[in-house]
């Protein structure tokens, strides 16, 4: 007898009480009472009330191409229909496909698969301290990353970012992980030279930790330094990665190159994949048994992301993702100086942008929800827009009045 899909029932669980349905839930999240999204299209969001909201954080930098786009939709259907999953144990030529297709346009030689970015993190990691040990250096094992980082939430990843509030109570500080304030050339040559340092793991554009891009000079002293002690340079670009900031890859604008990148968020648009891509050199550590994932690279996901890089390669999409950043930085940097007592800085490139709040971000964020807005907060006290990486310019210029009449609201 097949198995009748139960429709009342997940009716009523959709619409059960808030908080009874939150109970059973870690209370890690608080997302509001409402809206509670039922479909999107493009970039606007659609609510149970049936209400019209633009989706400028996408997931946090997820739907890189929208909510439902349809190149998507027919990649995950037609592969839905024929095979979803049947391990590393057997040959995922789709995934071969997607790995060629990312290591063609990168630095990168080999790609791992994985389901999250915490997991392309996690795989990076362990490559930068095999690299080392497998050329006989054991002692080289420790993880540079930068204040102010975001790298995930699994044990390592919070080490190597070393935020003292997520990393309270699950580890001890210094796990072979240090930090160094961001771009400090000083900081960098002195942990450069420590006889225990790995490499160097940074975000070409911090996202979490409030935008900021790192320099060009600043990565370009990075390479070197790593160079000249052999020690690897690890992108995190799970975040800035994939078209986000009109590169391919946010590290690309400086001409440096890194040894190991990570990707993910937009590399999915919204099915949850990640990668690690890594030299041939690095690879070379990572030999049969190293590492491993069960879901990694499976069909559904494999499929998704090579219409991800369909729609990312177009040869128009990069300069016109630059053209909408200009376009909508301009704007807000008129903003900025039109309501100083409100907002201040306008920070970011491509479509990654960050406006510091003088008012409690929070507020901001809230405000602009309920005119229709969503954004999302970073850094210390930031909102940061992410929208689809082809958001029509008319739906910046909806986004930029709704900001305008709540910037205006706010000064009254
Ligand atoms: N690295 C960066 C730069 C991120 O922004 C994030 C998530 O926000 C991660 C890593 C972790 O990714 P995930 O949440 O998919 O595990």
């Amino acid at each position: 007898m097949p198995i009748k899909f139960d429709q009342a029932q997940a009716i009523k669980v959709r619409h059960r009480k808030y908080d009874e349905a939150r109970s059973t839930l870690w209370q890690t999240y608080s997302p509001p009472e409402s809206p509670v999204f039922e479909y999107g299209k493009g970039a606007k969001l659609y609510s149970e009330e049936g209400r019209e909201y633009f989706d400028f954080v996408t997931g946090i930098a997820v739907n890189s191409f929208g909510h439902a786009h349809p190149h998507l939709v027919q990649a995950l259907t037609l592969q839905a229909n024929e095979l979803w999953h049947v391990s590393n144990l057997y040959r995922i030529p789709t995934a071969e496909r997607l790995a060629s297709r990312l290591c063609e346009r990168s630095f990168a030689d080999r790609a791992f698969f994985c389901n999250s970015g915490t997991e392309a993190i996690e795989a990076g990691i362990k490559a930068m301290r095999r690299y080392h040990y497998n050329k006989g250096n054991r002692e080289r094992y420790r993880v540079i990353g930068f204040e102010g980082s975001f790298h995930g939430r699994s044990i390592a990843a919070l080490a190597a970012a070393g935020n003292k509030s997520h990393c309270d109570g699950f580890i001890p500080f210094d796990y072979g992980f240090s930090q160094i304030p961001w771009q400090d050339m000083d900081a960098m040559i002195k942990a450069a030279k420590d006889s225990n340092t790995a490499g160097f793991i940074i975000e070409p554009i911090q996202g979490e930790g409030g935008i900021r891009c790192a320099s060009d000079s600043f990565l370009q002293k990075l390479r070197s330094i790593c160079d000249e002690h052999d020690l690897l340079l690890m992108a995190d670009e799970v975040q800035c990665g994939i078209g986000r900031s009109g590169h391919l890859f946010a590290h690309e604008k400086s001409a440096t190159k890194p040894d190991i990148m990570s990707l993910a968020k937009g590399l999915g648009g919204g099915f949850p994949v990640g990668a690690c891509l890594v030299t041939e050199d690095v690879s070379v550590a990572m030999g049969l048994g190293s590492h491993g994932s069960t879901f990694g690279g499976n069909p559904l996901a494999m499929a998704v992301g090579n219409a991800v890089l369909d729609l990312t390669f177009a040869p128009e999409l990069l300069p016109d993702v630059m053209r909408k950043g200009a376009l909508f930085s301009n704007h807000l940097k008129a903003l900025a100086s039109q309501y100083p007592s409100i907002i201040s800085d306008v920070s970011g490139r491509g479509l990654m942008i960050g406006v510091s709040c003088i008012i409690p971000n929070i507020e901001l964020v809230n405000s602009l929800r309920e005119r229709g807005l969503l954004v999302g907060k970073s850094g210390a006290n930031m909102i940061r827009f992410l929208p689809p990486l082809n958001v029509t310019d008319d739906e910046i210029f909806h986004a930029l009045d709704v900001l305008k009449n709540t910037l205006a609201d706010l000064s009254r």
